[in-house]
């Protein structure tokens, strides 16, 4: 190819061999506007057609690649003429396969057009007569020597409606072989101790591999690039805070540590102690802490924070502590309530619904100081909420908040140190790429005594076994959660579904117990005295819904049954467990539940497989995708187009040392072999502000 026909990668994708501006208009919505955007398009599978499969040989289930004449092609009616069918036979020379179409009635004219054959690709399915395939992709096998569809791995690609998979596969073809070379942001250094394909080879691999294994090795180099520049972005904002000025706290780590043992009346655990430390480490620098602390249900993250929040009133400073919901906020402070008056430190609760006198009053106390703790929902960052010091933020259940929440609770102070604690384990891969400019501590072991939770899942037929069980442990002085079905829709049906299932308990099937409720719409002084009537005993039973989900402590709670559990996300399930197996009795929690898909019967089976919650995290990762969980979101999750954060996990690793590394060496990315990497990024950038503007 000449020299001239090289086009830059910034052309407009009209300008593309084969496309034009009809067809450029059809590729917008793909979000194809260059040449660029063109080749960064992937395929989202392969079919191999570099091999034939014999009809005769064809087995159902089984994918496969067939050529040959269509012999007869018919149009019928069905569902009483709502919808037509068009049935063919292909034959191959071995056997004929029936080929079916709906509402497609212009297939028909199509297919008798096909002189020399077609070639079609599907899933085999056992017909009435012989074996057939719905909806197969097709091609006209005319011109099956052409080096672009046929006697190799060919891409499939995202569509969009009016573009179809030859007319593509043929464009991009084009496209590779007359765009300039992409620059690498690798040098060759770091592609050789990296094992990585330079980008140009990546690319034409990615969408007509030589092999299978290219096809792999192809996207791993771009999944690389994608990884890389996530986390040297990620790398600079961590530098760039690490310089900030914050408040180098000054207290006696030793005692603090003996004051927090005579507070929770417990020695803390190994993994507990390691946690505090790292926090107790960040917060005497002098700049200010961004740390994550991850444990599963149960683990004690209170008395780590408690570890945090004693060591800022011990240096001078006040303290706040926000959490996503009331009963949350609620039972936060009462727990810290009750341990810090042993240390004669007033804590402060500030909610939403308190009445305006009371909240001007408690603002008061927190502005000049006499309150050194304070703990709220969303409304400690509301207007006019001020800090005479704040030197320490401590947000709870992080994924319901949103990056903005976090900076607004931050500004209320002088760059108070962070700390952010999940509820729910989170995967690594998803932490580094969500929460990767947080340092992280682990608490990965129990408590001493605790007995792993035993969990069951019963088909709905069983349900009074089930019961009898729960009536059984209650007799031994247990207490009992039951968990209402899941109703998505409104919160108003959701409070039905309890109401119901509290009566038909209290009526058919514990008459002679006390049995309590709780769901979201109840007024607050209502939740509070089911909470408190549940937590010293009066009640036996508790019906609640996900309310419970977070933060209800009842040791003495040892069984919980979940109805219609297979509705409950895995992440959800985990965590309503994670209210029993408390104390020291041994714990059941039994799921009730006829799930009708796959992933329902995988979610169940996991949660009794295990009660590891970074197992179940992982699993839940991998049913629900990283969109779907942890409100990963609102959380600021960057899109990714390759990457895969469980199947690419050894490479986004790589990715993120490698990063690190360079950041490292040279923070504003102004040496030579970083030029291109910085180039890439500030394109990315300048990409992500126009999605921000528009
Ligand atoms: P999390 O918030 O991580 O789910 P909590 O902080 O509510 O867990 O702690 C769960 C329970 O374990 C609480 O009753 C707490 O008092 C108790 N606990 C925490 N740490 C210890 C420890 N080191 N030894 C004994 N009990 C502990
Ligand atoms: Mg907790």
């Amino acid at each position: 190819m000449p020299a001239t026909a090289v086009r830059p990668l910034s052309t407009e994708v009209q300008f593309v061999p084969g496309v034009g501006p009809k067809v450029a208009q059809l590729l917008a919505k793909l979000e194809i506007y260059t040449l660029g955007d063109l080749l960064w398009h992937l395929p989202r599978r392969y079919e191999d057609r570099r091999r034939f499969l014999n009809v005769a040989r064809a087995r159902p289930g089984e994918y496969g690649l067939f050529k040959g004449k269509i012999i007869t092609v018919d149009n019928q009616k069905a569902r009483g003429g709502h919808m037509t069918l068009t049935k063919a036979y292909l034959d191959d020379g071995t056997g004929a396969i029936e080929l079916i179409w709906f509402n497609q009635p212009w297939m028909r004219d199509r297919l008798v057009k096909t002189k020399a054959g077609v070639v079609v690709f599907g899933q085999v399915k056992s017909g009435g007569y012989s074996l057939q395939i719905e909806t197969p992709e097709w091609e006209e096998a005319s011109d099956s020597s052409d080096p672009i569809h046929f006697n190799r791995i060919v891409p499939i690609y995202p569509l969009t409606e009016g573009v179809y998979q030859k007319h593509l596969r043929r464009i991009l073809y084009g496209a590779i072989n007359l765009a300039e070379t992409p620059p690498d942001i690798l040098t060759d250094e770091r592609l050789a101790r990296l094992q990585l394909m330079p980008i140009h080879e990546a690319i034409r691999q990615v969408h007509f591999p030589d092999s299978e294994e290219q096809a792999t090795e192809a996207r791993r180099r771009l999944a690389f690039d994608e990884f890389l520049l996530i986390q040297t972005g990620i790398a600079r904002q961590k530098a760039q805070a690490a310089k900030e000025q914050g408040i180098a706290m000054s207290f006696d780590a030793h005692e603090v540590a003996q004051e927090l043992v005579s507070l929770v009346g417990f020695e803390l655990t190994g993994a507990q102690k390691r946690c505090a430390r790292e926090i107790w480490r960040d917060m005497a620098q002098p700049h200010p802490m961004n740390r994550l602390l991850q444990g599963d249900v149960g683990s004690g993250k209170t008395a780590v924070a408690a570890a945090a929040l004693l060591a800022a009133v011990r240096s001078g400073y006040q303290a706040a502590i926000m959490a996503p919901t009331e009963i949350l906020a609620e039972q936060h402070w009462s727990t810290l309530a009750n341990l810090m008056v042993g240390a004669g430190i007033p804590v402060e609760l500030m909610l939403g619904k308190m009445t305006k006198k009371q909240k001007e009053q408690a603002r008061e106390r927190v502005l000049a100081g006499d309150s050194m703790v304070a703990v709220g929902t969303h409304a400690l960052i509301q207007e006019g909420v001020e800090f005479r010091n704040l030197g320490l933020v401590v947000i709870d259940e992080q994924h319901r908040f949103g990056v903005m929440q976090r900076k607004a609770l931050r500004q209320k102070g002088a760059n108070p140190h962070v700390l952010v604690m999940t509820a729910t384990p989170i995967p690594r891969t998803l932490t580094m790429t969500i929460y990767g400019e947080l340092d992280t501590s682990i608490i990965d072991e129990m408590p001493p005594g605790r007995k792993p939770v035993r969990t069951h899942w019963k088909a709905p037929d069983q349900r009074g076994s089930v019961y009898a069980g729960v009536r059984k442990l209650l007799s031994e002085g247990r207490q009992a959660y039951v968990i209402c079905p899941l109703v998505e829709e409104s919160e108003k049906l959701q409070a039905q579904a309890a109401e119901e299932l509290f009566e038909k308990l209290r009526r058919d099937i514990f008459p002679d117990i006390e049995v309590g409720l709780l769901h979201g719409r109840m007024k607050p002084a209502e939740k509070e005295l089911a909470m408190e009537r549940f937590r010293n005993g009066d009640v036996k039973v508790l019906v609640a819904t996900t309310v419970v989900e977070v933060g209800v402590d009842v040791p003495n709670a040892t069984v919980m049954v979940i109805e219609d559990a297979d509705r409950f996300g895995l992440a959800q399930l985990h965590q309503l467990r994670g209210r029993i197996g408390r104390g020291d009795q041994q714990s059941f929690c039994v799921m009730i539940g006829d799930p009708k898909s796959d992933d329902g019967r995988a979610r169940l089976d996991t949660m009794v497989a295990t009660t590891d919650g970074f197992r179940i995290a992982e699993e839940d990762l991998k049913l629900r995708g990283p969109g779907e969980i942890y409100g990963v979101r609102q959380s600021g999750m960057p899109v990714l187009k390759v990457g895969d954060l469980i199947q690419d996990r050894e490479v986004l690793i790589s990715a993120r040392e490698e990063a690190f590394e360079i950041v490292k060496a040279d923070p504003d990315l102004s040496q030579r072999e970083n030029y291109r990497l910085r180039e890439a990024l500030e394109n990315q950038i300048a990409k992500l502000d126009v999605v921000n503007v528009s």
